[in-house]
């Protein structure tokens, strides 16, 4: 792991963000410039870079990321009035935390 990764610093409790969710995978922590009423970060505990450098062997992590988006959503109250999934890849994508993580954003209209 990179030792400037600042997820990295989050998801090993070095600064004070406050999780929401965390088991041994996965953290989860709100966005700190929310682009809506409910902004989550996704963040699976390995550095994996982005979406690019994900392999075969990263199969169940990606899919349980997706499993814990959904329970994010149902305890965030967004899940039947709709919400929006995002990975942005590297920087033309608009990566600017170079460590994989899942945008949760929703709750326009609750
Ligand atoms: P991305 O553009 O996909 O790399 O998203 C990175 C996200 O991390 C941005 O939406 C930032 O607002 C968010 N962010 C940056 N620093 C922190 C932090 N310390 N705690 C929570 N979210 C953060
Ligand atoms: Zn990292």
């Amino acid at each position: 792991m990179p030792d400037d990764c600042l997820f990295c610093k989050i998801v090993n409790k070095e600064t004070d963000t406050r999780f929401l969710y965390e088991d041994d995978t996965y953290v989860v922590f709100k966005d700190i410039h929310p682009a809506a009423p409910v902004h989550l970060l996704l963040v699976p505990k390995t550095h994996i870079r982005s979406v690019n450098d994900l392999t075969p062997s990263h199969q169940s992590l990606v899919g349980g990321l997706f499993q814990l988006a959904a329970k994010m959503a149902r305890e965030q109250g967004v899940d039947q009035s709709g919400y929006k999934l995002l990975f942005n890849v590297e920087k033309g994508g608009g990566q600017v935390i170079f460590h994989l993580h899942l945008h949760l954003i929703g709750g326009w209209n609750r």
